[in-house]
């Protein structure tokens, strides 16, 4: 049907799971009022690009996602409902967590020493619990009896003691101060609780202890007792979905988003030519890491979003994944079924003739500052008191924010369709798979 409105030109930037839903939400408007031009500065669409094919013992080839992006039911409600639409298919997941300190791994001269204290299955798809080689009967049901009861102990906390919220000037809780408050067991969060948690968010475990409180507290609360899924064959089968006809400039990096009159002038450096160019659109949706948003976009040059940082990434029958810690970070090493061994965040070398393939993630944290800072931009009505008139809020001269930041919450997949939600709501723009 033709459009009846004047058509508008929207710049989107970044390839990865939030660009690519926000273009094909865009794309896809029912009136049919948008011509949309993407910009990536990869030489492919970045969703995919990191995963990689690998033949296993048998010779089948599989598919390993790079990073993994699993989720759970009830933190990711948008995702799975997007994924349903689609007809992508996703299948439960059971992993198999051996927990281990590694010691010494500094002393020169002396080989590391790796201490395995528990090993979790999750949802207890293997009961009892296997029993560490190592392990005595006695030591071993002593560590899961207190384990069971710390983690009873967080979870009924997480119910009945909410983190404490921002109030004037005071920030909101950190989840150092959170686990102090409700007496959890430093040997539990050190050796257990950190660590797992360091899976989730790819980050050091003093970074960890400073995120707010309430996003781990809500994550834990709605994937509790929830599966976990990952897509079957792989996110390319997403990419694949959300891309089909998409205008992608590669190699072209956006350097500057400003408001030009009524318009936004995207500049963007074309890496193969070596050229700048510039363009005027209705509207620029940025869809990449809160580092880049400050690099390029003036009004938020100076904002303190979030943190980003670079880390190595790291069906039916479960899939083992170490959680090997120091006394700062957890390497997050997971058995493949197609039999490589991926590793994020390694604490101990590896012998380079063992790798085959190395890729780097910029992974962005939270903190109590860039929470506030978040919810002034995306929501400033609930962000309380908000005395600056002159910041930039999102939308503003028809540009946007997108991506797994763009929310009140942990920075994974569900944030990306939740920010390009919210922007097909302020354009108007009904998307199918929305409640
Ligand atoms: C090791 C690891 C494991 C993870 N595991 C999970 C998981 O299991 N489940 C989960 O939900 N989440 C997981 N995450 C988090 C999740 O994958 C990311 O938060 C999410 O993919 C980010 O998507 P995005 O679209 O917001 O940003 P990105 O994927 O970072 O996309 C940004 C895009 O912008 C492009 N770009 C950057 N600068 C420019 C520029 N100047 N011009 C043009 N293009 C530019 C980049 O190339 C990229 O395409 C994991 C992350 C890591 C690092």
């Amino acid at each position: 049907m033709a459009s009846v409105e004047p058509r508008q030109s929207v710049a989107i930037v970044g390839t990865g799971m939030a660009g690519l839903i926000t273009a094909w939400i865009v794309r896809n408007d029912s009136r049919a009022r948008f011509d949309v031009e993407v910009f990536e500065k990869q030489k492919t669409l970045s969703l995919d690009s990191a995963s990689l094919t690998v033949s296993n013992l048998s010779g089948d080839k599989q598919r390993v996602d790079l990073p993994m992006r699993a989720f759970a039911s009830g933190f990711y409600d948008n995702l799975k409902r997007m994924y349903d639409y689609f007809g992508i298919e996703y299948g439960k997941q059971k992993f198999i967590f051996p927990f281990s300190i590694v010691e010494n791994e500094t002393e020169p001269g002396r080989s590391p020493k790796i201490h395995t204290s528990f090993i979790h299955s999750s949802h207890t798809h293997q009961f009892p619990p296997l029993r560490p080689q190592g392990s005595t009967w006695l030591t071993w049901l002593i560590e899961a009896l207190y384990l069971g009861i710390c983690y009873l102990w967080i979870v009924s906390c997480s119910i009945i003691i909410k983190p404490k919220e921002a109030n004037g000037s005071r920030p909101s809780e950190t989840f150092r101060q959170y686990a102090a408050r409700i007496h959890l067991p430093q040997y539990f969060v050190k050796n257990y609780y950190l660590p797992i948690m360091s899976a989730v968010t790819t980050c050091p475990h003093n970074a960890l202890l400073d995120f707010p409180a309430i996003d781990i507290v809500d994550y834990q609360a709605k994937t509790f007792g929830n599966s976990h899924y990952t897509v079957i064959g792989g996110v390319s089968k997403v990419q694949d979905k959300l891309s089909k006809g998409l205008n992608v400039h590669y190699s072209s990096a956006a350097i500057r988003v400003e408001n030009v009159g009524a318009k936004v002038q995207l500049t963007w450096k074309n890496d193969i030519t070596g050229l700048t160019e510039s363009k005027l659109f209705d509207h620029v949706i940025m869809a990449v890491t809160p580092d880049v948003v400050r690099a390029i976009f003036p009004p938020l040059r100076s904002a303190s979003l979030v943190g980003g940082i670079r880390s190595e990434p790291g069906l039916p029958s479960p899939e083992r994944i170490h959680l090997c810690s120091n006394s700062s970070s957890t390497e997050f090493t997971h058995e493949h079924l197609s039999s490589v061994i991926i590793t994020t965040s390694p604490i101990l070398p590896i012998d380079p003739s063992k790798i085959e393939h190395t890729v780097f993630f910029t992974r962005t944290l939270r903190t109590p500052l860039s929470r506030k800072v978040t919810k002034e931009i995306f929501d400033p009505k609930t962000s309380g008191d908000f005395g600056d008139s002159k910041q930039w809020r999102n939308g503003d001269g028809n540009i946007w924010l997108v991506g797994s930041w763009c929310w009140d919450g942990m920075v994974l997949l569900e944030g990306c369709i939740a920010s390009a939600l919210r922007v097909a709501e302020e354009l108007d723009i009904e998307v199918p798979w929305a409640l």
